[in-house]
């Protein structure tokens, strides 16, 4: 399982090839099921579709080489 926190109020939680998408920053309390869909690490971006980088899914969970690298400059920091 893991768990990706976005912001105080939203997150995600993977279990599987499933992912729950939790989020009350709007106050909607809003809980959803993304079932075999994937977004990116990084900027959350929907996997399957590139964010603006013209580039191919680097892998399973960043859409492209660079929201991987500056993933791993973040954890580096
Ligand atoms: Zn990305």
């Amino acid at each position: 399982m893991k768990i990706d926190v976005r912001s105080p109020q939203s997150l995600y939680i993977t279990i599987g090839n499933k992912t729950f998408y939790i989020d009350d920053s709007t106050n909607e309390s809003i809980m959803e099921l993304l079932e075999d869909e994937r977004y990116c690490n990084n900027c959350g971006s929907k996997l399957g579709i590139d964010c603006g980088d013209a580039e191919p899914d680097y892998n399973e969970e960043f859409c492209s080489k660079g929201c991987y690298k500056e993933t791993k400059n973040k954890n580096n920091a």
